[in-house]
């Protein structure tokens, strides 16, 4: 077999090997012999030098202007149509979740590049009137500086794209690392941008781990912003390291998804939402739906369904168009999942389906796991409280819409929730009531659109989002203007009344 691809950083324009020499390998987690390529094993030095290219270019970068930037984008999203085959196919063996999905990652990619773009020519602010005479007042977005993206492994080119294009079309500069898990995804991104023309030092590339490439990125005074997406015990230390000299964080974290399934909701549509919901993506979606709660009504029916269902779903290589589910990222991960099934049988939880990794066949080489349901959870078992990121889905029975609510606001975290009913009274009640930033009637749990802001309450965020016209928000501070063209000295406040 010929020796694996080594891909180097992207630091200044240039394609580097990591300073102190050292690199890494990134294997399919559907097959662990099948080594995707040799990355390098940065440091804070290759950090350095990154935030130092990306300190400098940001002079000229961010007097160009913003429909000039715009262009860029247009341009990576052009191309990311043209390769979206490829880098799908890519991403499915680096990454492991089935080629519908990684086409769905890439163009999510596609539909931000367009999207951010569009806001070259937009990026709107304020104009008001002031309350003197003869003067003129606006708000702009001015940008901040060197931002730093941190990403994770689960939407490898989709979660980069919706941080990296709004910060370069607000006029800021990059420096990237990906996860360690997915860097070819990154690499594949970062390449395409540069394809663009774009100048050096604008986007920078650093591959490493979270401690020796992650740590130094979120310290460096010379970083304004650092823009994470990823598990909620690294969030907090993005938050703790740029607490002390207020530097901006965004943090996208963790989450408990539910499902509320009411006595009056369409089964059929409902078990289809529960499925995809916590088994797309091998449950490995900060958006899964981890949790489905059902109303007693129904439950018997329901979790029939369900069971039957999720026990015929084809596990496998996603590069298999037959295939429904993939591995799991990693060793660790499968690993994770079976330890919360042990704790859910411990709890009292019932083992519907699954519970087991698979490990024979065309399974051996890889981390898969059994779709696996419990049912006649209680909310407060750990099972039901606690995100578990793998195919295992805890079904709560319940009595009462109010009941429901409860207990899917009961959790630590606030990203998604999803109901399923015909009464459109109830459906508005839900959508006031469910403490998550994202909420849908009739629909899982997952299934976000780029246009509106993404990101969660209470432990999934820190107030900021993703997507949107909110993520401008992330990469730029307002700056308010005003403009006396009285030639007399006006006081706001004390002379509008005079
Ligand atoms: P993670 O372990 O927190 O890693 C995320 C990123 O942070 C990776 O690039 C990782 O690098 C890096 N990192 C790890 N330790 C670090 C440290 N000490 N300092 C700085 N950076 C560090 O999370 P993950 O396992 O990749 O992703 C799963 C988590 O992400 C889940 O909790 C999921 O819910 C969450 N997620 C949230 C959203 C959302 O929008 N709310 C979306 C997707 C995923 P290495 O890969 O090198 O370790």
């Amino acid at each position: 077999m010929a020796a694996p691809k080594v891909y180097k950083n992207f630091i200044n324009g240039e394609w580097v090997e990591a300073r102190c020499g050292k690199t890494f390998e990134n294997s399919n987690p559907a097959d662990r012999r099948d080594v995707i390529g040799v990355f390098q094993a940065s440091d804070k030095c290759d950090v350095e030098d990154a935030i130092a290219a990306a300190h400098e270019a940001y002079r000229s970068w961010r007097l160009v202007p913003a429909p000039k930037r715009a262009e860029f984008l247009y341009r990576a999203a052009q191309m990311l149509v043209e390769r979206k085959e490829e880098l799908a196919r890519d991403m499915t063996r680096e990454m492991g979740k089935i080629l519908k999905e990684t086409r769905g990652d890439v163009q999510e990619a596609i539909d931000m590049g367009f999207y951010m773009a569009g806001e070259g020519r937009r990026l709107f602010g304020h104009t008001v009137p002031s309350e003197l005479p003869n003067k003129f007042a606006m708000s702009v977005r001015m940008p901040l500086g060197v931002c730093g993206i941190i990403t994770p492994w689960n939407f490898p080119m989709a979660i980069p794209s919706w941080k990296i294009f709004p910060a370069l079309v607000c006029g800021n500069t990059v420096v990237f690392k990906p996860a360690s898990d997915t860097p070819l995804s990154g690499w594949n991104f970062v390449k395409i941008l540069n394809e663009t023309g774009l100048p050096k030092g604008v986007l920078n590339f650093v591959t490493g781990s979270g401690g020796a490439v992650g740590v130094p990125i979120m310290k460096h005074k010379d970083v304004s912003v650092i823009s994470f997406t990823g598990s909620t015990e690294v969030g907090r230390m993005v938050s703790e390291a740029c607490a002390p000299d207020f530097r901006h964080c965004s943090l996208e974290m963790g989450g408990k998804n539910m499902i509320i399934v009411m006595d009056d909701a369409d089964l059929e549509l409902a078990v289809d939402g529960a499925l995809w919901g916590g088994f797309g993506t091998t449950g490995q979606r900060c958006t899964a739906a981890s949790r489905v709660a059902v109303h007693k009504e129904v439950y018997k029916e329901f979790t029939e369904k369900f069971v039957r269902r999720a026990k015929n779903l084809k596990v496998g290589n996603g590069l298999d168009p037959t295939v429904e589910m993939g591995p799991c990222i990693n060793e660790g991960q499968r690993n994770t999942v079976d330890s919360y099934v042990q704790v859910g049988k411990e709890e009292g939880a019932r083992l519907l389906c699954g519970g087991q990794p698979l490990t024979d066949g065309d399974w051996e080489h890889g981390s898969f796991y059994q779709p696996t349901i419990f049912g006649d959870c209680d909310p407060k078992m750990r099972v039901a409280q606690e995100e578990i990121f793998g195919p295992v889905v805890s079904v709560i029975p319940f009595d009462t819409f109010e009941e429901a609510v409860e207990i899917n606001n009961g959790v630590i975290y606030g990203l998604s929730s999803a109901l399923y009913t015909r009464d459109v009274n109830r459906a508005f009640a839900a959508m006031r009531d469910l403490y998550t930033g994202i909420v849908y009637i009739n629909a899982p749990t997952i299934g976000a659109e780029i246009q509106l802001p993404f990101g969660g309450t209470k432990h999934t965020g820190n107030g900021h989002r993703d997507a949107g016209q909110a993520a401008l928000d992330v990469f730029s501070e307002w700056k308010s203007l005003y403009v006396d063209f009285s030639g007399t000295l006006q006081r706001a406040q004390i002379d509008t009344n005079a």
